[in-house]
């Protein structure tokens, strides 16, 4: 299969998250499902609750094709049946694939249809010993857990994410070369957590959604019913863009609402759910009054990553990064330990 280059039409989102289904029955702590489920059926009903396999086709015709296609959005993706089916329909049709997932309702016969896909990027996550996240852990949980290594740790980039210290059950079967990210977050402002840094980011900004290769990598997140949200951190729905089943991506890049949400990235007047995100950074370098909040989080993030190196637990090293924001820090931090561009590579080695 080759992924087809991207298609050169400005007036079409290059990729966009889909949230296959209303509802995650995981229910995390730090996750406002509530917010979201109340909102959409308020809006839509309960009509479609779980996206249709045609609706997913309509919506993806109006992305280039050769875009990013991120199945995570706001729910765990297996929970809707055709996951897998629209996965695979994505990737044959010349997407690339992000999966972010506890596979929870995964099932052996998904893995059979996604055998050939290659993700860009797996997020696994796992169950935490505190019970933010509400896994039911099964040896059915157990053995879809081992079996997802054993045919995709090859095929793509695998890191975990936990809400909180790694539950013994899960330990015996990680892999120790995969990263594990305990950092939370304020999810712009929908959870309010003494324990969560609050923002508002003053003056330009910019979204620094994504990694250090994807800075400004903006997407948009997509709701069963193809109703879009400025992302997948608009729980509360305040930001709707459009609609891609019923939408050209034009009319959604021309809309009222998208460029109401662009002007409030220049001029802090304008209400956007972006000024409390901490994906959001100052458009001309670090907001001067978070320069502080990034130096100390980088700074701890560097010791953690010492102590890895000199080869204590693993879970210390993502754990000391709450609140930190990567792309924004990842220059100071190889500044700190001496690294240079190559950090994630040699993060990585660090965990061989
Ligand atoms: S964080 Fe993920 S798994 Fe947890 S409730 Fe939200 S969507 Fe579901
Ligand atoms: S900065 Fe704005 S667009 Fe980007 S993730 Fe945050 S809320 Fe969404």
């Amino acid at each position: 299969m080759k992924i087809i280059e991207n298609e050169c039409d400005p007036m079409k989102l290059s990729g966009a998250e889909f949230t296959l289904s209303i509802g995650c029955s995981l229910n995390c702590h730090y996750c406002p499902q509530e917010k979201l489920i109340r909102r959409y059926v308020d809006l839509y009903g309960k009509e479609e609750l779980f996206m249709k396999f045609d609706t997913f086709v309509k919506c993806l015709k109006n992305i280039k094709q050769g875009g990013g296609i991120s199945f995570a959005g706001m729910v765990e993706p297996f929970h809707n049946k055709e996951c897998a089916k629209m996965i695979k329909y994505a990737y044959d049709h010349g997407y690339k694939i992000w999966l972010a997932t506890t596979l929870v309702d995964a099932t052996e016969e998904d893995f059979e249809i996604l055998k050939d896909v290659c993700f860009e990027d797996i997020q696994l996550h796992i169950p935490d010993e505190q019970g933010n996240s509400k896994f039911v852990i099964t040896d059915e949980y157990l053995r879809i857990f081992q079996l997802f290594h054993e045919k995709f740790i090859a095929n793509g980039h695998l890191t975990y994410s936990c809400h909180g210290g790694i539950h013994d059950a899960i330990k015996p079967y990680l892999s120790r070369d995969v990263i594990c990210s305990s950092a939370m977050m304020n999810r712009a402002g929908n959870l309010e957590y003494e324990e969560l840094h609050t923002y508002a980011h003053k003056g330009r900004i910019i979204c620094a959604c994504g990694s250090v290769q994807q800075v400004t990598g903006w997407s948009p997140s997509v709701l069963p019913n193809g109703t879009v949200l400025l992302c997948c951190m608009d729980y509360g729905m305040e930001h709707i863009l459009g609609n891609l089943a019923l939408q050209e991506s034009s009319a959604i890049l021309n809309g009222k609402e998208y460029l109401r949400c662009k002007q409030g990235l220049e001029d802090e007047k304008i209400p956007v759910l972006c000024r409390k995100c901490p994906m959001a950074k100052a458009a001309d370098g670090i907001d001067p009054s978070e320069q502080d909040l990034y130096a100390s989080n980088a700074i701890k993030v560097a010791e953690a990553i010492k102590k890895y190196i000199k080869g204590e637990l693993a879970e210390a090293v993502l754990r000391a990064s709450l609140s930190v924001r990567s792309v924004d820090i990842i220059k100071m931090i190889a500044d700190y330990i001496g690294g240079g561009q190559d950090l994630h590579i040699r993060f990585r080695q660090a965990f061989s």
